[in-house]
């Protein structure tokens, strides 16, 4: 298919096939990176697929890209949800993951539902340190945001607080709850962390209609959401995916 890509993807020692503009090509021959890089980039995963879901459940209106709108969200619910140390380590991480995919893929598949990885990179360094210019201006510096696009990471935080905001309180209304269901196993790094994530989201928000977060293979290091079932996927494949990816010096 002309303008698909098509690369090979070594899976846990077994050659795969993959087709997709966003799969990198990449090897397993390098330094593995560490669980808490593969642990907080499961998480902005994680986060990012629970903005669709909210998109879908509250049938949000979309003013622009829905996998924008999921970016965003998955920055505002990491910047809301966890303690500042935490945040900074999920959002380095993320900023990592997108610097080497950016690397890996060369030119940019500009007809990806997707932004390019270079620009998500410096939406989430700008967004992150929008949050809070006060204590966070040197992180968006640190990760490298010009000055030109710095001044507007406060109002865009603030956007997207005016934006997302009134979803989150909705679905905090009525939590705690049980409205996300866990599907997967106990043993993995993915799987005890979504397990675990499962547990404390439904503590902080209550779905009007019961989520299911699954762990499961699927063929390919991603992970998606469905509408038709109300359910997130978390792949296996995306552990192994992050655990070798080759991160930029
Ligand atoms: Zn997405």
């Amino acid at each position: 298919m002309a303008g698909v890509a098509v690369v090979t993807v070594a899976l846990i020692g077994v050659e795969k096939y993959f087709t997709g503009p966003s799969t990198p090509v990449f090897d397993y021959s390098g330094e593995p990176n560490s669980d808490q890089f593969v642990h907080d980039n499961l998480l902005a995963t994680l986060y990012q697929e629970m903005g669709h879901a909210m998109i879908d459940q509250l049938e949000l209106p979309l003013l622009g890209q829905e996998e924008d709108a999921a970016d965003v969200a998955s920055v505002f619910l990491i910047d809301a949800l966890y303690e500042e140390e935490a945040a900074i380590e999920i959002t380095y991480a993320a900023a990592d993951m997108f610097l080497a995919l950016a690397k890996e893929t060369g030119e940019p598949y500009w007809a990806s539902t997707h932004g390019p990885d270079l620009q998500r990179y410096y939406n989430l360094a700008c967004l992150f340190a929008g949050a809070d210019m006060d204590a966070r201006a040197h992180i968006g510096e640190d990760l490298g945001v010009p000055e030109d696009r710095m001044s507007w990471c406060e109002a865009e935080f603030d956007a997207a607080k005016a934006s997302w905001g009134a979803a989150f309180e909705g679905l905090a209304k009525n939590a705690p709850a049980q409205s996300i269901a866990y599907d997967g196993g106990t043993e993995t790094l993915t799987e005890k962390l979504i397990m675990e994530e499962i547990g404390s989201l439904n503590e902080d928000f209550a779905f009007p209609n019961k989520l299911t977060v699954a762990v499961e293979e699927c063929g390919e290091p991603n992970a998606f959401y469905n509408p038709d079932e109300v359910r997130v996927v978390m792949c296996t494949e995306n552990a192994e995916w992050l655990r070798y990816l080759p991160l930029p010096e």
